[in-house]
């Protein structure tokens, strides 16, 4: 695969596939502009090089045109984050959007309408595609949080263009799931969490051939508490899931990998930050309780784990984080991870609610790597090909 740094842009224009998808308030203010200033790197080496950059992305799911969703909104959040003018087009394809794209400068950047006003975008379209692919001369792939779509402005074109490559985004990526996956330093870690089990046991499998401690907090903990005879009273738990969950810690035990599920959790009457509490056992959680964060003891336990690992990965909370009840469990996961940070590991940290807690406990630059991408790293560490990678590949 190449990457930007391995192709000349001098008076070219690169059609780079970013994802702006950002979040806006009802006033269509962005909330939050992180993966604008993601790629921004990428679009200020091109610039360098004397490329001109057209920029593609999606916004939400629009379900056709749908004004509301329009990408210019972010235009203004855009040009602050770049620090250079933007243009934007209506339209992402047709032969208005070529003879405005045939108009720019080396150093311009222009920025198309959300690619998925059209249907064509998500079913992967062959002539869509090729209608995108007349808007660059090479193709730069540099959005992460897409390449487990095969969609058409992230797998499909590439096919259209002899020069393509990775951006200085993607290749981080792609190498920090490497920095987990071929790991070097043991002993290596992972802390799993979130309320879905069923959502993580695809990479909870392929995880149990690379780690040596597991650690599974959060929702999810239950259904595998349940699944050894314990009691979990009102927690949620995937009954279905059982089984698995079973086979998971007995693949563990053959493969030498310690599991770690909690011992102690705090429990509470009501799903509610002012709901009555009580620190129990895990696996004695009476009718009407339900568990809504790891124990202390289960704290102490776990970032004990963690301080002595050498490559962590995270992703999912240790409980209703969002509740200041029950957060602490998380807080003290993410302050051991950056901890462990400080001391030597390498640390990558994914998924929505675990970057939102690092953002929450002032932790965001302290661990090696946040991903940029939820289902696409999730998919990257289940041992999946993702098509967008695959495309620039061929
Ligand atoms: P996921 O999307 O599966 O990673 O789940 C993230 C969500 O799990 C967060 O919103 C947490 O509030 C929630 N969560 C974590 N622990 C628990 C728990 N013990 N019971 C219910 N929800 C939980």
């Amino acid at each position: 695969m190449k990457f930007v740094t391995d192709i000349g842009f001098k008076n070219k224009k690169a059609l780079i596939r970013v994802d702006f998808n950002v979040p806006l308030d009802n006033n269509n203010n962005v909330l939050d502009a992180s993966r604008i200033l993601a790629a921004k790197p990428t679009i200020d080496y091109i610039i360098d090089k004397g490329g001109a950059c057209v920029l593609m992305s999606h916004l939400g799911r629009p379900n056709g045109h749908n004004p509301k969703l329009s990408l210019k909104h972010i235009l203004e959040q855009t040009q602050q984050c770049l620090s250079k003018e933007v243009i934007f087009i209506s339209d992402c394809i047709g032969p208005d959007v070529e003879k405005a794209v045939k108009a720019i400068k080396p150093g311009d950047v222009l920025m198309l309408e959300n690619l998925r006003f059209y249907q064509e975008e998500v079913k992967g379209s062959e002539s869509f595609s090729k209608k995108l692919s007349r808007l660059g001369d090479v193709y730069v792939n540099d959005a992460f949080g897409t390449t487990h779509r095969a969609h058409a402005s992230t797998a499909t074109i590439a096919k259209y263009f002899s020069e393509k490559c990775a951006g200085l985004l993607l290749k981080k990526e792609i190498q920090s799931i490497k920095n987990i996956l071929v790991s070097k330093k043991q002993p290596v870690t992972a802390i799993i969490g979130g309320a879905k089990v069923s959502s993580k046991i695809p990479i909870i499998k392929n995880l149990l051939s690379i780690v040596d401690n597991l650690l599974i907090g959060g929702g999810m903990a239950y259904t595998f508490i349940k699944a050894q005879g314990g009691e979990v009273g009102a927690s949620i738990f995937e009954s279905e899931k059982t089984t698995e969950c079973l086979e998971l810690i007995k693949t563990a035990e053959k493969k030498g990998v310690s599991i770690l599920l909690p011992k102690d959790v705090i429990a509470a009457a009501e799903f509610k930050n002012s709901s009555t509490t009580k620190t129990i056992r895990a696996s004695k959680i009476s009718q009407g309780w339900m568990g809504l964060d790891i124990g202390p003891e289960t704290e102490i336990e776990f970032c004990k784990t963690i301080k002595e690992s050498k490559t962590i990965l995270w992703n999912g909370p240790m409980g209703v984080f969002e509740m200041k009840r029950f957060s602490n469990g998380t807080k003290a996961v993410a302050a051991s991870v950056a901890e462990a940070t400080t001391n030597g590991a390498y640390s990558l940290v994914g998924g929505g609610d675990s970057v939102a807690a690092l953002k929450k406990f002032n932790l965001y630059n302290k661990v090696s790597r946040v991903s940029t991408g939820g289902g696409a790293m999730l998919e990257s560490l289940e041992g999946k090909e993702l098509p967008g990678i695959k495309a620039l590949m061929r």
